[in-house]
């Protein structure tokens, strides 16, 4: 067995450890409390090459593999938990569907400025009637002619908000060879009838695009279907089960900035004549954050080995999606705790990162939903 990351792994990480600290972490309060899309730091992480970073370089990709991208997501959300979710949406789900399902052509024309952060992807399955249950959506295509029309609406749409978003990867009720199917869809942010709609107010990830989606006739082409379109929900899931890697990774980091902030606080801040790291009662809040953080990072960084070494992932994925939001949770709470009144302040990220916390608890599958996946695994057998 070998913990030890590659050289390339390590390189990549350092880089975005780097990148993270002098770049995005200084611009906390402006992340945390205004809803303007940092485009400025957007652009810079695309120039680092962090959007692409599994992907052939064929496609403008870095050739690495997921265990390095999840590592750049991890950094990266150290700083900014919202930009290491982008990362996840638009490199993990929209890229990566495109990559492992589309045609020559639609990795030709998508991939390259996705992978070079060019443009940003977004990905649609949520509707106002289906959330968890995403096998109920409702939204419809009926070919016309040589085009397929779209209506339906989808709701809490990340990054579709964004400027250079250029495409959704879109899931819909269409009839194939007389069967209905979930079909799979690449459309065209300037696809005529679709609609950005309203922006949501959250309460985290106030920095994050996060919108309504409206289809109201739209008309794309009718090679616009990705991959096979009688699989086109076994597709959606399988790429967000690399989703939840991802959405662990940033959690992990999230909550590596809870612990560094409450850390340093903790050796600064005195009471009673000491500093407050020297109360066993601080001091214990840190330690069980410092060993929950190892148990998620250990628990993504093999789930993400798995994909690599293309082996089934489902019961890792899951898992560690389901125990690093939790934990980031506890070690947000705690975090704020040990900043006493100052960890409800924005003056700190921790405030922010204990709400967004909850967020992280409910995309990419809810953690009751992560329970129900591993409760099939054990009653299939397939886990004991
Ligand atoms: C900030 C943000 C960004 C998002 N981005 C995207 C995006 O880019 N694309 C996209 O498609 N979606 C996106 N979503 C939607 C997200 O995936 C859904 O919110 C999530 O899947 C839950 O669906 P829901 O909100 O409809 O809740 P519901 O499914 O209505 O669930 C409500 C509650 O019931 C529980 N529940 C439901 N079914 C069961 C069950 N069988 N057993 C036990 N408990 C159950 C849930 O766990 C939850 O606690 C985003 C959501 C947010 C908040």
């Amino acid at each position: 067995m070998n913990f030890d990351l590659s050289e390339e792994q390590s390189i990549i990480r350092d880089m975005a450890r780097r990148f993270s600290a002098d770049v995005i972490a200084p611009e906390f309060q402006k992340l945390a409390t205004s809803n303007e899309v940092p485009y400025d730091i957007l652009g810079k992480m695309a120039d680092m090459g962090f959007m692409g970073v599994p992907f052939s370089e064929e496609y403008g990709g870095g050739g690495g593999d997921w265990v390095s991208m999840h590592l750049v997501i991890e950094e990266v959300s150290r700083a900014d938990i919202a930009l290491g979710t982008l990362l996840d949406v638009t490199t993990s789900v929209v890229a990566q569907e495109i990559d492992r399902f589309g045609t020559e052509a639609q990795k030709k024309q998508w991939l390259p400025d996705l992978c070079t952060g060019k443009t940003i992807g977004a990905f649609a399955l949520t509707e106002p009637s289906s959330g968890s249950d995403a096998g109920s959506l409702k939204m419809r295509a009926e070919l016309d002619g040589e085009e397929w029309v779209l209506e339906g609406t989808k709701q809490f749409i990340t990054n579709v908000g964004l400027d250079h978003c250029s495409l959704v990867v879109v899931a819909a009720r269409a009839e194939i060879e007389g069967k209905e199917q979930i079909v799979t869809f690449i459309v065209p942010k300037d696809a005529p009838g679709l609609v950005v709609g309203r922006s949501y107010d959250k309460i985290a990830f106030e920095s994050g695009a996060t919108n309504e989606l409206i289809f109201d006739h739209c008309r794309i082409p009718k090679d616009s279907i990705l991959g096979d379109p009688s699989r086109g929900f076994a597709q959606h899931l399988a790429v967000l089960e690399t989703g939840r890697i991802s959405i662990a990774a940033a959690c992990v980091g999230a909550a590596q900035a809870c612990l560094d902030h409450s850390l340093a606080y903790a050796r600064e801040r005195e009471q009673f004549g000491k500093p407050i790291f020297e109360f066993q009662g601080v001091q214990f809040k840190l330690s069980d954050m410092a060993v929950k953080i190892e148990m998620a990072r250990t628990l993504y960084l093999k789930a993400a080995w798995l994909k690599d070494e293309g082996r089934p992932h489902t019961f890792e994925a899951a898992s560690a999606k389901l125990y690093a939001s939790e934990m980031l949770e506890q070690c947000a709470s705690d975090a704020v705790q040990i900043l006493g009144g100052n960890g409800v302040m924005e003056d700190y990220p921790v405030a922010s990162i204990f709400r967004a916390s909850k967020i992280m608890q409910i995309v990419e599958g809810t953690s009751e939903v992560q329970r129900i996946i591993i409760g099939r695994l054990l009653a299939s057998g397939a886990r004991s």
